[in-house]
């Protein structure tokens, strides 16, 4: 039995995360942090040796490391000990599929993004998620760290005063060379048509890109005009976007996202300008906003869990105290946290509101990836973002 106050362990499966594997390990070690989730199942890889070798390795039990998600749906329905959601960490193609199918099967879904290859997949999903009263949620990883929120709730407090333009940059040089052609197992889906979609560059990190501008300023992006290119040679996707913006309310915005900018690392920043001041956040020193003053002054906010000047959002955000960095896992982990606090409510017939990108995220990210195709095939004319 249960102490009063304590909160029962939420239980997931997850779908993809096999050996070799980039996100699941991520995935797993940010679900369990806080001791509130357990891996307790999964479909680590489409081939059942893998998986089960993989369930070995993360210590899940043998009869719960499945040949395929069907099986593990099908099988997990019928447990006491069930899970609760399931988290897909598979590449894009598989996204909706299996997303569709544990819906169906009355699971909650946890996936990463994309939310599925192309829009009208994203629509689909939508549908789907609305129809089977289940929860979806997407992890936008960026959206969980302390001072993006913190970034969030200055811009809506109005602190900036009128949102006036906002600078948004993701740049990699992983995919400088055509390293899919040498087998390289990322780089090969991702630049793969038939499994990563219709975005190369612009739906493996633009979509991130996109949704930190919409989550941090609360607008959002109506209208575009992209240039994609596939740099470099016999590259079948996007390798390179320079998109210009409008946001809803008038303001221009540029979001620049590349996968060949040599040397580049992970370099995420989001900068953004209003009548009375700015602030800068780079996922290069993430414990750090920059907020700019008209005056050219600067002050820094440095993130903890005891940061006087932060609102209650962001410190809840951090675990520690002033001085000891958090990270990358910290921020996905606050996802997971927030979505099996969202599957606790529901287990009490209780919605709550929540940070957890949800679907319709999704459909904005996918809406985000047609328009920047749709335009850069039609020189770069401005198109409309149809998020709807
Ligand atoms: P990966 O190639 O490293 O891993 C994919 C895994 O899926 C492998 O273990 C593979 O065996 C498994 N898989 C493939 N088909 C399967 C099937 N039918 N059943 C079960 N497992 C199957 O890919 P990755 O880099 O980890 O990316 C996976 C997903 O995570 C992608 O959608 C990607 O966009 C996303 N991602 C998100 C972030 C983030 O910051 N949120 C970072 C990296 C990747």
């Amino acid at each position: 039995m249960r102490s009063p106050g304590l909160q029962r362990c939420v239980r997931f499966g997850m779908v993809g995360g096999g050996a070799g594997s980039f996100i699941g390990p991520v995935h797993r070690t940010a679900a369990e942090f806080d001791g509130q989730i357990r891996l307790v199942a999964g479909a680590f890889s489409s081939d059942a040796g893998r998986s089960r070798e993989a369930g070995a390795h993360y210590g899940v039990s043998p009869d719960r490391a499945y040949a395929s998600y069907a099986e593990m749906f099908a099988a997990e329905r019928g447990r006491d000990d069930a899970i609760d959601f399931v988290a897909i960490v598979t590449p894009n193609h598989l996204h909706l599929p299996i997303a569709r199918a544990a819906l169906d099967q009355g699971f909650h879904v946890l996936s990463d993004k994309p939310a599925t290859a192309d829009l009208a997949e994203a629509r689909a999903l939508r549908d789907r998620v609305r129809h089977s009263g289940r929860l979806y949620g997407l992890t936008y990883t960026y959206t969980g760290y302390g001072l993006v929120r913190e970034a969030r709730t200055i811009c809506a407090r109005g602190d900036l005063g009128k949102i006036r333009k906002v600078v948004v940059e993701y740049s990699q040089g992983w995919l400088a060379e055509r390293i899919e052609a040498t087998g390289q197992r990322q780089a090969a889906w991702r630049s793969d048509p038939a499994q990563a979609g219709i975005g190369g560059c612009s739906g493996d990190i633009g979509v991130h890109a996109f949704n930190l501008l919409e989550f941090v300023t609360g607008q959002r992006v109506t209208e575009l005009a992209a240039q994609l290119s596939s740099v470099v040679p016999g590259r079948l996707l996007d390798d390179d976007c320079n998109v210009l913006l409008r946001l809803g309310s008038g303001a221009p915005g540029v979001l620049v996202a590349s996968q060949v900018a040599a040397g580049e690392r992970n370099g995420l920043t989001l900068r953004v300008y209003g009548e009375r001041g700015g602030l800068s956040w780079s996922h290069d020193e993430p414990n750090r906003l920059t907020l700019s003053a008209l005056d050219g002054d600067t002050r820094i906010l440095h993130g903890a869990r005891n940061a006087p000047v932060l609102g209650d959002v962001a410190r809840a955000a951090f675990r520690l105290p002033l001085g000891h960095p958090e990270g990358y896992v910290e921020a996905f982990a606050n996802i997971y946290r927030d979505f099996a606090a969202l599957v606790r409510a529901g287990d009490a017939g209780q919605s709550q509101r929540s940070l957890v990108p949800s679907i319709d995220e999704g459909v904005r990210g996918m809406a985000f990836v047609d328009a920047a195709v749709r335009s850069s095939r039609a020189r770069s004319a401005w198109v409309t973002v149809d998020g709807s």
